[in-house]
């Protein structure tokens, strides 16, 4: 509670009630009837347990003390006995603790009289107060043999109870002032009141009229306030307990013998309790009543004003047949709905709103009960560009008197600026997709959420692949992915150029230069959300400049003069200066035939053109460009340059000759290294005539010496043999040695003239070959034969692997036969014993395979290609001293070749070699 007024007040009041409930306790123990043990009136209660339920919990000790200390008092005042006054005294207290603490709301203030569950909490902590003081009154009673237990009880109740119904409602109601009366209707019913309580407790009489007091009560709980009533029941109980104890009134003459004592107490009382129970709850009820009309008729003014004043568009109505009607509406809804001077009110919803089917089904459907409520956009018919957001809900149902409510927000603003929304979004597609450039929109992280079509077009990757994915996934080279991610991967984008010329890849791998150009879009906060990159191709550009650098470059070597009609030069470039080796200046107005050789412009004109320019001028086809041709330029130094010199005539369609374009190229030191190179060329040329001669002549030589050789050592050999197989006389057995040493030198000459009459014969066409078809198979069966004498004497393994079927090849099978042999004989020759020599034979792809293999000493991989070249032989054989002259493999390749075959080896040192050959095939 609060202590308004300052920190004197509670004690005061509390001190001013305490002491209240000293007179009042002294007076009733006073007033106790001779024969009586208890007070019949006992109003210290009501002030004890007002002052308990009044004063904050924290005061409880002292003021319980007060209260014990004051009882005590009165009860000694009233002449009761030390122990009697001590023990009444702590059952008044308790009944006080008991009763306050049931009026104490959860906060510990006082309940407030407003409702009639106050009133019954009132009448329950009244009771349970009055029991408390029963019990223990009745026992402290008994106990000193002053009356009888149960009768003391019951009085004690009832006088207690009654006082705390008349004394604490007043507490209760201290604040609640609030009645409907005038202030002459208090002071008209309070007078009655007076007037009529103290006419019925005045008199001395035994008339039944004490009830004549009730109606002027409930007048008052009906029109005037709470705290009034409370008052004036308390005002009318005291009235008639001092006249009725004074004697007066309709119970005062009752007698004094202890009945009717009691019977005159228990009237009065009733009569108390009686206004209390009646006139109280009555003006609560009362009170009750206007304060909940009050709120309603506020909640409706508040619907009200909330109707009629709401923006948004509000319309009830009301069910008419299967439709809805309006029965009033809004300003708002007026605004929006009237049509002219035609007011929406008292038309059907569905001639006010478009797609009047749907409203009419919705309103079945809700009018079934099927549907609570409805909401959707539709139009309205007078305004055809117009939008609402249609709610429609039932208010009340019933069949015929069912209410609904609409409310209308009007939307079509918010309609048509999506509207513009969408066609400017339209917009700007059609921009990004008609724009020239690439345009790629990335958020923060690098990722494209939105290319144009011109992006697909240029890099030729379809929106779909750019889409999603990084931006170095695809367009970025490869060079350039890891330096953009890095880009990306920086907060806030700082990394992000704002211009940049950089190389694109297209799906077509060929690369596109293109000018970028990066905006971010950023939040309301500022931080950027996405990357917008613009690039334009500027690959052409580049590629241009690149050709106009090298147009100036040229500029340089390139001498460019421009010569008026007169020959004289007016206009020269960078490249003229430094070719003539002066400036512009010194040049200028010079005649230009100055420049050139006067004997070489002589030769090269016609007499009949005159000289200088004039004969250089004629020299023009058509007279407007001559043929490019080196003429010879004389520097201002003196020195002479070849330059390949173009003159062209530079007229117009709008005039005559103005003037010519001398371009000439000083190409000097360009002739001079032609001269140089053909001198060479010619050198080289005369240098291989003469080894071809050398050749021939050699050729010639080897060949004669050969063919002269072989008659006579083919007589020596025939000799010897004749002397040695005893035809002519019989050979001394001494000699036989000698002369087969002869024989079998004089047959390794022949062989070796043999092998030098072939390979010139090879050499310069003389051969005269063969062309029949020849079985390969038959002929390797035949050098089989032919080796065996060979291998007789070794310890070889020799296996010859042929096919079943011929394999025929046009040529000469003598040429071939040899080509085999000197194979196979090479391979025995250079294989140790226990190693084996294998040869294969078979066709394969329209070709004649034949390969011979061996397990021998193999050729050093360095020597191999030198291989067919005549008197070739290999380290390993030298080294090892087998006998050879180099020449068989030569023959062998020019065999080969003359059959239009290949022939190759595979060989490895110390492990072996395999020669293969391939011939065509005939086809017959
Ligand atoms: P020649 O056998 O008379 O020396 P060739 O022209 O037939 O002459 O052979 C040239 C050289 O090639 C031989 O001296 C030898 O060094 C090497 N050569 C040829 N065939 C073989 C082979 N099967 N194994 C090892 N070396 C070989």
């Amino acid at each position: 509670m609060t202590v308004g007024g300052g920190r004197w007040r509670l004690p005061l009041i509390s001190g001013t009630a305490l002491l209240a409930v000293y007179l009042l306790g002294a007076w009733a123990v006073w007033f106790t009837p001779p024969s009586g043990s208890v007070a019949f009136w006992w109003p210290a209660a009501g002030v004890s347990v007002t002052i308990l339920a009044f004063a904050p919990r924290s005061w409880w000790p002292v003021l319980v003390g007060g209260i014990v200390t004051a009882s005590f008092a009165a009860n000694l005042t009233g002449g009761r006995s030390v122990e009697v006054a001590a023990a009444f005294s702590v059952a008044n207290a308790a009944e006080a603790m008991v009763a306050g603490y049931l009026l104490k709301r959860p906060d510990g203030r006082l309940i407030e009289l407003e409702q009639l569950r106050d009133f019954g909490r009132l009448v329950g902590a009244a009771a349970a107060g009055a029991l408390v003081i029963a019990l223990l009154g009745g026992a402290v009673v008994a106990l000193n043999d002053m009356g009888p237990y149960w009768a003391t009880a019951r009085n004690l109740f009832t006088s207690h109870a009654s006082a705390v119904l008349v004394i604490v409602p007043v507490a209760m109601t201290w604040r609640l002032r609030a009645g409907i009366a005038e202030r002459w209707e208090y002071g008209v019913q309070i007078a009655a009141l007076l007037a009529v309580t103290l006419a019925i407790f005045v008199p001395q009489h035994h008339l039944p009229v004490a009830a004549a007091g009730l109606p002027l009560l409930v007048w008052a709980a009906l029109r005037l306030d709470p705290r009034t009533v409370a008052l004036e029941i308390l005002g009318s109980a005291v009235i008639a307990v001092l006249l009725t104890a004074a004697g007066r009134g309709p119970y005062g003459e009752l007698g004094q013998d202890e009945a009717t004592v009691q019977l005159s107490a228990t009237l009065v009382l009733g009569y108390i309790l009686t206004s209390a129970l009646i006139a109280l709850p009555l003006t609560l009820a009362i009170t009750q009543r206007v304060r909940d009309l009050d709120v309603l008729s506020e909640s409706e003014a508040l619907f009200r004003r909330n109707f009629t004043e709401s923006l948004t568009g509000m319309l009830l109505l009301s069910r008419r047949g299967n439709r809805l009607e309006v029965v009033d509406a809004n300003e708002t809804a007026h605004a929006l709905l009237d049509h002219g001077d035609r007011s929406v009110v008292g038309r059907y919803l569905d001639r006010v709103l478009t797609q009047p089917t749907a409203v009419r089904g919705v309103t079945q459907t809700m009018l079934r009960g099927n549907l609570d409520g409805w909401r959707g956009q539709l139009g309205i018919i007078h305004r055809p560009e117009s939008q609402v957001e249609v709610a429609i809900s039932q208010l009340t149902a019933g069949d015929d008197e069912a209410v609904f409510a609409a409310q209308l927000l009007d939307v079509t603003p918010l309609h048509q600026s999506l509207a513009r929304t969408q066609a400017a979004e339209q917009l700007t597609n059609a921009l990004l997709d008609t724009a020239r450039c690439v345009m790629i929109m990335t958020d923060m992280a690098g990722t494209v959420v939105r290319v144009n079509q011109a992006t697909s077009v240029l890099t030729g990757y379809p929106e779909d692949e750019l889409l999603g994915q990084p931006l170095w996934a695809r367009i970025i080279p490869v060079s350039l992915v890891e330096e953009t991610r890095e880009m990306f991967a920086a907060p806030d984008g700082k990394e992000l150029p704002g211009s940049r010329e950089s190389d694109l890849r297209t799906a077509s791998g060929d690369p596109l230069r293109v000018l970028w150009n990066t905006d971010l879009v950023r939040d309301e906060n500022g931080s950027p959300q996405y990357a917008v990159m613009t690039g334009v191709d500027v690959t052409a550009e580049r590629a241009g400049a690149g050709l106009m650098a090298n147009l100036f470059q040229a500029g340089i070597s390139t001498a460019i003069l421009g010569i008026d009609a007169q020959g004289q030069i007016r206009i020269l470039n960078s490249g003229a200066e430094s070719l003539l080796g002066c400036t512009s200046e010194e040049l200028h107005g010079r005649q230009f035939v100055d420049v050139l050789d006067p004997e070489e412009l002589r030769e090269r004109t016609d007499e009949s053109a005159g000289s200088g320019w004039g004969a250089l001028a004629s020299t023009l086809d058509g007279g407007n460009e001559s043929v490019v041709r080196d003429w010879t330029w004389r520097t201002v130094q003196g020195r002479l340059r070849t330059v390949e010199m173009t003159i062209c005539g530079g007229g117009s369609q709008f005039g005559p000759l103005a003037g010519f374009l001398v371009v000439g190229r000083d190409v000097t030191e360009q002739r001079q290294g032609q001269l140089m190179l053909m001198a060479a060329l010619e050198k080289e040329r005369l240098a291989a005539d003469r080894l071809r001669q050398l050749d021939a002549a050699k050729n010639e030589f080897v060949s004669t010496v050969s063919h002269e050789l072989r008659t006579p050592v083919t007589s020596i050999v025939g000799y010897t043999e004749m002397l040695a197989d005893g035809s002519l006389v019989p050979a001394d057995p001494q000699q036989l040695p000698l002369l087969e040493t002869i024989a079998r030198n004089g047959a390794r000459l022949i062989s070796l003239c043999n092998d030098l009459l072939a390979l010139a014969g090879i050499d310069n066409g003389g051969t005269v070959w063969d062309r029949s078809v020849v079985d390969l198979r038959e002929l390797a069966h035949q050098t089989e034969e032919s080796l065996r004498p060979m291998i007789r004497n070794r310890d070889l393994k020799v296996a010859f692997e042929l096919p079943d079927e011929p394999i025929p090849v046009l040529g000469d099978a003598v040429q071939l036969e040899r080509v085999m042999l000197n194979l196979l004989s090479n391979a025995v020759k250079f294989t140790p014993d226990s190693g084996h020599v294998s040869t294969r034979l078979w066709e394969a792809d329209g070709e004649a395979w034949l390969t011979v293999a061996d397990s021998g000493i193999g050729i050093p991989q360095e020597e191999q290609d030198e291989l067919f070249q005549k008197f070739f032989r290999s380290s390993t054989a030298q080294a090892m001293a087998i006998q050879g002259t180099g020449l068989g493999l030569s023959i062998v390749a020019g065999i080969v070749a003359a059959h239009g075959g290949w022939i190759g080896v595979d060989s490895t040192l110390g492990e072996g070699s395999t020669f293969s050959v391939r011939l065509p095939l005939h086809v017959a």
